[in-house]
């Protein structure tokens, strides 16, 4: 099973996130490096959910939002690591919809519960498989770092 690592910040904003934009879904990215077992987060950043048309159960980054995401990513030294939505009132399980939307391989999609506009369970899956066809979402353990790495 693979881990994925967040500082205690971030893992604050992102439920934070889904709280604000409650009843509406929030999205964002996840900033990190590789390790040989997950994702080492060391920062998100916030996006635009431009499903307007039903926000409360859909959620999707602007494509030129995306390449600004991976090239700031990339002037830090970082790679996106995955991606973090809310699901107001349903359980922190990806839909049929987050499957076939989910096409970063190797990434980690978090879902944060918004349960009556409070963030309740968060749950990570690892988006397996090495083709469009074989991918798959494993559940992965999420370790909060209290103590984020020193930077230099
Ligand atoms: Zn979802």
């Amino acid at each position: 099973m693979s881990v994925l690592r967040l500082p205690r910040a971030v893992y604050n904003t992102l439920r934070a996130h889904g709280e604000e934009t409650y009843p509406h879904e929030c999205c964002g990215a996840l900033l990190g490096r590789p390790t040989p077992d997950g994702w080492l987060v060391e920062s998100s950043v916030r996006a635009g959910n431009i499903r307007t048309d039903s926000a409360h159960n859909r959620y999707q980054i602007a494509p030129i939002e995306l390449v600004r995401i991976e090239r700031d990513a990339r002037r830090q030294g970082l790679q996106i690591a995955g991606f973090y939505h809310s699901h107001p009132d349903h359980p922190a399980q990806w839909s049929a919809t987050d499957f076939a939307e989910a096409h970063w391989l190797r990434s980690s999609y978090v879902i944060t519960e918004v349960a009556h506009g409070k963030a309740a369970v968060t749950h990570s899956f690892l988006l397996a498989g090495t083709t469009e066809e074989d991918k798959r979402f494993e559940q992965e353990k999420i370790h909060v770092i209290d103590d984020p790495p020193a930077s230099n």
